[in-house]
């Protein structure tokens, strides 16, 4: 049975706030606050199943008895000299702009979408965006 307190946007907040790793017991005081209820097996079974979904993964920790845990973020997207990252607002795609087809006219040159194919992509984004 699924503990009410076992809220995945919570745990992957709580994860975020210590990038270093977090052990098991930690996440389950932060998640259960005064609620006795919520056991360290239970939030480790929920990690289990996030690790396989690939959103965390453990980390080695300071404590010989257990391991950490971390969110795992997605691998950044290398962009190389002279390019840069991009985004469709047509379908989403977002890659560095050396994937991109150029349309080149009589005074300019486009960049278009990889995927699509259904719009120019112009505007340079920053890696948080
Ligand atoms: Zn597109």
């Amino acid at each position: 049975m699924r503990h009410p307190l076992l809220k995945e946007l919570a745990i992957m907040e709580a994860l975020r706030s210590r990038p270093s790793g977090m052990l098991t017991y930690v996440l389950r005081n932060i998640l259960a606050g005064a609620d006795r209820s919520l056991t360290t097996r239970q939030v480790h079974a929920k990690l289990r199943l996030l690790e396989c979904e690939g959103r965390v993964q453990k980390v080695p920790s300071c404590s010989a008895r257990d391991h950490a845990w971390a969110v795992k973020e997605p691998a950044p997207i290398p962009v190389r000299d002279r390019y840069y990252l991009t985004r469709c607002e047509h379908c989403g795609w977002r890659g560095s702009s050396e994937q991109c087809p150029v349309y080149r006219g009589w005074d300019d040159a486009d960049v278009g979408c990889p995927a699509c194919h259904q719009s120019f992509l112009c505007d340079e984004i920053g890696e948080g965006a």
